[in-house]
C-alpha cells in the first residue's frame, strides 16, 4: 500500500518533541552526566581552535573572492535603463518572503507590487542552492506555502529543490509579481524621506524609485560565506561555494567528475545532501570535516495520488492550525506539568541523549570503517546543530573511491596551490567545494536603511536590536522586517514567514482602509516586546553548552536582545493577534 502522511501531526513537524511526561525505564543518572561531560570536552575543544567566533568567517566577499558570490545561473545579464517610479508596496527580495506576503497584499486588493531581486528570478534560497541533491527536510505539505491558493499537492513528502523553485516562480505568475519585478539588482540604500512620507530606495543598477512600504523580505541565510583559511587565493585547482555550483565544470549529471579528485570543506546541512552524490560520480573524493552533523532517517516517498486526490479544499490551512495547536498543547502541558525546573531540563537532555546515542548506534550499523564509524558521531545535544536526515550519507564512506579527513574540530586553516593541508599532509585536488554555510543575518538587512532624523538602523541596532515581534522597529515607519531576528524559532520557517506575512497585509490593509499615510510602532511597544525577548533567552541554555555554530554566534557571548524569541511560536501567534486587537495603542497611524 501506497505511503501516506499518517504521522502523528506533532511529530512530523518537529522530530524532537521529546515526550518527557512518562518516567520509563532509563539509564542511571550518571550514563548521562558522562555524556555530557564530553559534550562539554568536544565544544571546549572547539572553542579553544576557534576562540575568534564569527570573524573566523569571510563574509565580505571581495577582490579575488568576489567570484565566490557571482550568479552561476542568470548567465544573460538583462541591460535596462535605470527607473524612477513609485510603487505602493516595495520588497527587498524575492524568496519565499516576498511570495507569501504578495498574495496576502493582492487579497486586500493591493495592485502596484514590486520586488527588487539580486537573483535573475524570484525564489531567494531555492534560486540559489542548486546543488546535486537539494531538498527540504521539512514536509513538502507544510513547508511549500499557499498550497489551498495554488490547488498544489507536492509530488513527495520531501520536495526536491527544483519542485519548490518551480513553485515560486508559479506564485509569482499567479499573482502577476513578474510585470513589475526587477532582478540582477542589489539595492544599495532605502532611506525615509518625511515630506514625501515615501522610502527612496537606490540600486546598483542606477534606480532610484520610490515606495510607500517597503518590506525586507531578503532572507536569513542568503549571502555566502567562506571559512578564513590561509592560501585559499593560491589554489591552482577549480573552486565555488556550494551556493553558486557550476554546472558547467562538473556537468549537469556530474559526469564530468569522473576523471576528477573533489574536496569539500564543511559537513553541514549543504554538505550531507552533497556529499552522496559527489561520492558517486568523482574519482576520489576527499572530505574535509570539522564537526560532524547527526544523520537520522530520511522518511520520504512519493505522495499518493489517491490521498492528494481526496484532500479537501483548504487542507493545508486545516494542517497547518491543528500543527500549531498541538504545540500549543505541549507548550500548556509543559507549564502545567508539577515537574520542577531542573528535573524538566534534566528529562529534555536525558532524551535528548538517547536519540543522539540513537543516531550513533546507525552509524555504527551502517559505516564499515570503525575509524570512520567514530569520526561520524556528532557529540553534542540534537538542535545544536540543524538535524540532518538522509539515507545515502553515511553509506557513502563505504565507498573505496571516498575519504573523509578528520580535522577533530580543528578545521582547515591552509591550502597550498595543490590543495587543503592537515597536519602536514597536502591533499592534491582538481576541485574544491566550500559548502561553508552564509551569513546570518542581525534583521534581515545589509543595506543602509535610514530612518526618520537621519538614523542608520545599523546605529539603532548598533546598542542592541530593537523591534516589536521582529517585524517592526520604531522610528522606521512603514517598514517591515521579515524572518529576522527577534521573531521565534520555528522549525518550519515558511509557519513563521506566513504569520509574518499575514500580518504585515494586515498593516498595511489597515492603513490603507482607515485612510491613513504613515504607520510606525510606539517606543514602549518596542521596549515591551526587547524586555520579553530577554525574558525568554534566559531559558536557554544553549549559547553556554552547545557546539559553536550559527545556532549560537559560534559560542560566542552576545547581547541577550539579539537573538530569537524563544517563548514558543504559539506565543508568537497570540502576541500579534493581540496587537492587531489593540492596534491603537502600539501602532501611531498619521495622514500626510
Ligand atoms: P552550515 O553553516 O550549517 O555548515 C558549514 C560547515 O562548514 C560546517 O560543517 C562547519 O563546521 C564547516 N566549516 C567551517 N569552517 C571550516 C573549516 N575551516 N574547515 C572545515 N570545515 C569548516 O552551512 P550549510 O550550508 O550546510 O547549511 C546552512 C543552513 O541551511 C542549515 O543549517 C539549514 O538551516 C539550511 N539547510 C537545510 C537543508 C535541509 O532542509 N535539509 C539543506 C541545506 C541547508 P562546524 O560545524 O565545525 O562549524
Amino acid at each position: 500500500m501506497a505511503k501516506r502522511d499518517d504521522k502523528p501531526i506533532e511529530r512530523a513537524q518537529n522530530p524532537f518533541n521529546f515526550d518527557i511526561s512518562t518516567n520509563e525505564e532509563r539509564p542511571p543518572q550518571e550514563y548521562y552526566d558522562r555524556i555530557k561531560a564530553k559534550f562539554a570536552e568536544e565544544r571546549d575543544l572547539r572553542l579553544d581552535y576557534r576562540p575568534d567566533g564569527d570573524s573566523q568567517y569571510i563574509l565580505d566577499l571581495e577582490g579575488e573572492l568576489a567570484r565566490y558570490e557571482v550568479d552561476p545561473y542568470g548567465t544573460d545579464f538583462v541591460e535596462r535603463e535605470p527607473l524612477t517610479d513609485e510603487v505602493e508596496v516595495l520588497f527587498i527580495g524575492g524568496g519565499f518572503s516576498a511570495l507569501l506576503t504578495s498574495a496576502r497584499l493582492r487579497q486586500h486588493g493591493v495592485e502596484s507590487i514590486r520586488i527588487v531581486e539580486r537573483g535573475a528570478d524570484v525564489g531567494g534560497t531555492w534560486y540559489w542552492n542548486r546543488y546535486p541533491g537539494i531538498a527540504c527536510d521539512v514536509v513538502a505539505y507544510d513547508y511549500l506555502p499557499l498550497l489551498d491558493e495554488m490547488e498544489y499537492v507536492p509530488t513527495r513528502h520531501y520536495a526536491g529543490g527544483e519542485e519548490i523553485y518551480q513553485h515560486c516562480q508559479a506564485i509569482a505568475r499567479r499573482y502577476d509579481l513578474y510585470d513589475l519585478a526587477v532582478f540582477q539588482t542589489t539595492v544599495t540604500s532605502t532611506e525615509w524621506n518625511a515630506e514625501e512620507s515615501r522610502w527612496h530606495v537606490r540600486t546598483d543598477r542606477g534606480d532610484h524609485m520610490r515606495a510607500r512600504f517597503v518590506i525586507c523580505a531578503n532572507g536569513t541565510l542568503s549571502k555566502p560565506k567562506l571559512a578564513r583559511i590561509d592560501g585559499m587565493t593560491s589554489f591552482t585547482g577549480h573552486s565555488f561555494h556550494s551556493s553558486r555550483w557550476d554546472y558547467e565544470y562538473t556537468g549537469q549529471n556530474l559526469e564530468n567528475l569522473s576523471d576528477k579528485v573533489v574536496g569539500i570543506i564543511g559537513t553541514g546541512a549543504s554538505a550531507v545532501q552533497i556529499i552522496p552524490n559527489l561520492g558517486a560520480a568523482a574519482k576520489e573524493l576527499f572530505v574535509f570535516q570539522r564537526t560532524p552533523s547527526s544523520i537520522d532517517v530520511r522518511d520520504d516517498w512519493a505522495t499518493d495520488e489517491e490521498w492528494a486526490a481526496r484532500l479537501e479544499p483548504g487542507w493545508q490551512a486545516q494542517r497547518r492550525a491543528k500543527i500549531i495547536e498541538a504545540q500549543r498543547r505541549q507548550a500548556d502541558r509543559s507549564r502545567r506539568t508539577t515537574l520542577t525546573r531542573e528535573e524538566k531540563i534534566r528529562r529534555q537532555e536525558n532524551a535528548n541523549i538517547d536519540a543522539m546515542m540513537r543516531i550513533h548506534k546507525r552509524i555504527d550499523e551502517i559505516v564499515e570503517d570503525p575509524e570512520t564509524a567514530e569520526s561520524l558521531k556528532p557529540w553534542y545535544m540534537l538542535m545544536c546543530k540543524r538535524p540532518c536526515f538522509h539515507n545515502d550519507y553515511l553509506p557513502t564512506f563505504n565507498r573505496p573511491n571516498v575519504h573523509l579527513v578528520d580535522t577533530h574540530g580543528k578545521g582547515i586553516t591552509q591550502i597550498a596551490p595543490e590543495g587543503p593541508v592537515f597536519e602536514g599532509r597536502t591533499y592534491p585536488l582538481d576541485l574544491l567545494i566550500y559548502a561553508t554555510g552564509f551569513e546570518v543575518q542581525k534583521t534581515g538587512i545589509y543595506n543602509r536603511i535610514i530612518g526618520e532624523g537621519g538614523l542608520d538602523l545599523d546605529d539603532k541596532y548598533g546598542e542592541g536590536i530593537r523591534t516589536l515581534v521582529g517585524i517592526h522597529t520604531h522610528g522606521f515607519p512603514n517598514l517591515f522586517i521579515m524572518g529576522g531576528y527577534q521573531a521565534s524559532f520555528q522549525f518550519n520557517l515558511t509557519d513563521l514567514l506566513q504569520v509574518q506575512g499575514d500580518h504585515i497585509a494586515n498593516c498595511i490593509d489597515h492603513v490603507r482602509s482607515g485612510g491613513f499615510d504613515i504607520i510606525d510602532c510606539t517606543e514602549e511597544a518596542e521596549e515591551q516586546w526587547v524586555q520579553e525577548v530577554i525574558e525568554h533567552r534566559g531559558k536557554t541554555t544553549r549559547n553556554q553548552e552547545c557546539t559553536p555554530g550559527y545556532y549560537n554566534f559560534e559560542g560566542q557571548e552576545n547581547r541577550r536582545q539579539d537573538g530569537n524569541y524563544n517563548g514558543g511560536f504559539p506565543a508568537y501567534i497570540d502576541h500579534i493577534g493581540r496587537l492587531e486587537a489593540t492596534f491603537d495603542q502600539n501602532f501611531v497611524l498619521t495622514k500626510a
